[in-house]
C-alpha cells in the first residue's frame, strides 16, 4: 500500500490517503508540542517509538475487545490504519492525580484514586480543548448518547488492560488520553495513538517519569525516558 495525497498534518503525525478509500497511512514525526502548541520542540526517535508502541498495544487491545484502527505496520514510522471520522472528544482516564486534575482541583500529584475517573474535553485548539460533560457533548452534537456510552466503556477497558500491562513492566499508569472515530458504517473504534506522548507513566519503584512530562516540564533525559519505556514494553509484550 502506498501513500497518495496528504490529507492532514497535525502536531505529531501526518496522514495520507491510499488507493483504498477506507485505509489511511499515518506517519509519526519527532516534533513535540505542549500547552496547546505554545511550547515546541523535537524528541529524537519519538516518532519511531510512538508508532511501534501504539501498534503493539492496539494489536493486543483488539482481541481484548476494544476494536481499533490498527491494520498493519508499514515501516518504523508508518502504519496503515482504518479511515474514521474522529469524534471531537479527548477522552481522559485517570488512576492517580496529576497535571490538569491536580491544578484544577488542588490535589497533590500522586494521590491514588479508589476508582478511575473518565473526563472529556472538546477537541478544539481555538478554544483550548475545554473540559465538558456528557450533556454538553450532546448539546453540541459531538456524539450520541449511545456513542458516548460505548466510548466510556471502551476507555475503561483500555484502562484495565493498560494498567495490568504496564504493571507487568514495573510501570504505573497514571493517566492517558484516547480518541475515538466512526468508521464508514458508523461503528465506534479506538483511533489516534497510545504512547508516552498521551500517557503518564511512572517507574513503580522510583516514580521517575517515563513520558512527555519530561519535555513539558524541561526535566531533561526526554529521549532516554522514551527509550527506557519502549525497552520495558518490548521485554513484556
Ligand atoms: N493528554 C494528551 N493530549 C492533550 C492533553 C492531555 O495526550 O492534549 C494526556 C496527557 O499526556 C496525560 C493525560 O492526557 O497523560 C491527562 O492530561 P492532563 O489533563 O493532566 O493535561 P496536561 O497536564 O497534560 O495539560
Amino acid at each position: 500500500m502506498e501513500k497518495r495525497n496528504q490529507i492532514y498534518e497535525g502536531k505529531a503525525k501526518r496522514v495520507y490517503e491510499t488507493e483504498d478509500p477506507e485505509l489511511l497511512i499515518v506517519s509519526y514525526k519527532d516534533d513535540a508540542t505542549a500547552f496547546n502548541g505554545l511550547k515546541k520542540g523535537s524528541i529524537a526517535g519519538k516518532g519511531v517509538i510512538n508508532n511501534q508502541m501504539s501498534n503493539r498495544l492496539m494489536a493486543k487491545l483488539a482481541p481484548y475487545g476494544v476494536p481499533n484502527h490498527f491494520v498493519q505496520e508499514l515501516s518504523e514510522r508508518e502504519t496503515l490504519v482504518r479511515r474514521v471520522n474522529i469524534v471531537p472528544l479527548e477522552v481522559i482516564v485517570r488512576n492517580i492525580a496529576a497535571g490538569s486534575f491536580s491544578k484544577r482541583y488542588g490535589v497533590e500529584e500522586g494521590v491514588v484514586f479508589s476508582q478511575p475517573t473518565v473526563e472529556y474535553s472538546y477537541k478544539n485548539d481555538d478554544l483550548g480543548d475545554p473540559l465538558l460533560n456528557t450533556s454538553h457533548a450532546l448539546a453540541l452534537g459531538l456524539a450520541t448518547e449511545e456513542e458516548i456510552a460505548t466510548i466510556r466503556r471502551y476507555a475503561l477497558m483500555v484502562n484495565t488492560f493498560l494498567k495490568d500491562f504496564w504493571h507487568s513492566c514495573g510501570v504505573i499508569l497514571v493517566d492517558f488520553k484516547l480518541e475515538f472515530g466512526r468508521t464508514g458504517s458508523g461503528e465506534i473504534i479506538l483511533a489516534d495513538e497510545i504512547s508516552p506522548d498521551t500517557c503518564r507513566l511512572w517507574d513503580e519503584k522510583t516514580h521517575e517519569k517515563l513520558d512527555k512530562d519530561r519535555f513539558r516540564r524541561d526535566m531533561g533525559g526526554v529521549e532516554q525516558a522514551y527509550q527506557e519505556i519502549m525497552q520495558r514494553l518490548l521485554e513484556h509484550i
